[in-house]
């Protein structure tokens, strides 16, 4: 007997960019009348949304298929994703993986149409839970012309293209209509926004800010990444004005040192991004800073390495991925010799955190004893050593902290809480986030 709906399992790996990829694919399943899969076993099609980012990336994600493969050898495996497009894995998993699709790509009719018999195979049980509650990702451009020289980015998802500013605010429209409270707008450069409308106007950044800020309704707007080189005044105000936009600047930097910035090609000096920092400083006073930095780039000593913690704390960044360079076969810097060790990387990685952490750690106390309003992304239940269970809310605050806030009151109501407002009244603060009470269930803005 064929099954009476098929079902899918979507792994996401990696970065937000990703979570919006693995919603087009899901929204296409639907659209076919396909369902979840309860499971990873019993699906009919399993979808891998890879990074490829980094090395340590790419073996999760192989390990993944692996794994996958031996438990449901039935299922039709496809890799999407940023690695999705790699000469050299098609042959390397041609025997685990049946399709490839590149990042941003669309899964082709003749794979999903349910009458595909090859599919018609094995019993389906339904369930689980949408990709998103209360944070909605949207994309506004895809790709990148940047070409720094460490980055897969733009060989994994080609040029950058801006989204049409009428699509972008028609669906921000819907999301926020369907009750979506956090619009996260996404893009490899969000900032470099250049979005032509219908009558051929090109949009910036700024535009769709003040755009969405004024939709009707409550709910917060944040964006990753931006790309320093693109930040202007015109931004600078936008974000300080929009009432909706959160102060909260992921700037990546990637080195403090000129020499390394330059092999990276990356298009600005230290003091460009330094002065940028200060302009923003000035222009936004809540401002929440946060960044990326590389270590182990190739020829990178201790003095270049003695710069990017010495531009860490000059700007005081509440927030750093520290992440230790990989080679990335398509790109620039592959040829280059790989000349830090790995112990000197990890421990230069773990220098960085120490100072960042103690820079967020200080930051954080300008949040205790006050209240903070959250979006609770989910409910999580902890038992203390005493044995009673606890439940708290976990969500995110507008200048996008993590908090964890006990949830006093008793009864099942408290598991609606999710995908809602919540007020935390905040009395411990750490590197990593905030936690407290909750002192308000449902709250408006
Ligand atoms: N477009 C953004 C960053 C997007 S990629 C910008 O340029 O500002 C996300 C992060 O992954 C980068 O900021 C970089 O720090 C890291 N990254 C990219 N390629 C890497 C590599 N080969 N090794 C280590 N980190 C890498
Ligand atoms: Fe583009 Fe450079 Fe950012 Fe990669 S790191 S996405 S190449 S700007």
């Amino acid at each position: 007997m064929p099954p009476k709906s098929f079902t899918y399992f979507i792994k996401v790996f990696g970065c937000q960019m990703n979570y919006a990829d693995a919603e087009k694919i899901f929204s296409t399943l639907a659209k076919k009348g396909w369902k979840k899969a309860a499971d990873l076993s019993s699906a009919h099609l399993l979808v891998a949304v890879s990074c490829g980012v980094r090395q340590g990336a790419e073996d999760r994600v192989i390990n993944w298929l692996e794994k996958t493969r031996k438990t449901n050898p039935g299922a039709i495996l496809v890799l999407a994703g940023c690695l999705g497009h790699r000469e050299d894995l098609k042959q390397r998993l041609r025997n685990i993986v049946d399709y490839f699709l590149p990042a941003g790509k669309r899964l082709p009719s003749s794979l999903i149409n349910p009458l595909y018999p090859v599919l018609a195979k094995g019993e389906s049980a339904y369930g689980g839970n949408p990709i998103y509650l209360s944070r909605a990702y949207i994309p506004i451009t895809v790709g990148c012309d940047n070409f720094c020289s460490y980055c897969v980015v733009p060989y994994a998802r080609g040029r950058e293209r801006s989204l049409p500013p009428e699509n972008i605010i028609k669906k921000a429209k819907n999301l926020v209509k369907k009750g979506y409270k956090e619009l996260f707008l996404l893009g490899q450069n969000v900032n470099s926004y250049r979005g032509a409308d219908r009558k051929g106007k090109v949009w910036t950044f700024s535009q769709i800010l003040r755009t969405l800020n004024a939709v009707p309704g409550n709910f917060w707007i944040k964006f990753i990444s931006s790309h320093p080189k693109d930040i202007n005044r015109e931004m600078m105000l936008a974000v300080k004005d929009c009432r909706k936009v959160s102060k909260n600047l992921h700037l990546p930097l990637q080195s403090g040192s000129n020499k390394i910035l330059l092999a990276m090609n990356r298009k600005y000096r230290r003091s460009d991004y330094l002065a940028t920092v200060n302009e923003i400083k000035k222009n936004i006073p809540d401002v929440v800073l946060s960044t990326d930095i590389i270590v182990g780039f190739p020829g990178e000593t201790a003095r270049d390495f003695r710069a990017s913690l010495s531009a860490v704390r000059e700007v005081g960044f509440e927030m750093l991925y520290a992440l230790k360079y990989s080679p990335r076969p398509e790109t620039a810097a592959f040829k280059l010799k790989d000349d830090v060790p790995a112990w000197m990387k990890k421990e230069r990685q773990q220098k960085l955190d120490r100072v960042w952490k103690k820079i967020a750690l200080k930051k954080n106390k300008r949040f205790l004893g006050k209240n903070t309003l959250i979006l609770i992304d989910r409910i999580k239940q902890k038992t203390n050593r005493k044995g009673s269970v606890n439940f708290y809310a976990l969500g995110k605050n507008f200048e996008n902290k993590d908090v964890a806030a006990l949830i006093k009151r008793s009864g099942k109501s408290k598991h609606n809480l999710a995908g809602k407002w919540g007020v935390a009244r905040i009395n411990q603060v750490g590197a990593l986030g905030l936690s407290g009470e909750l002192v308000e269930g449902e709250k408006n803005v």
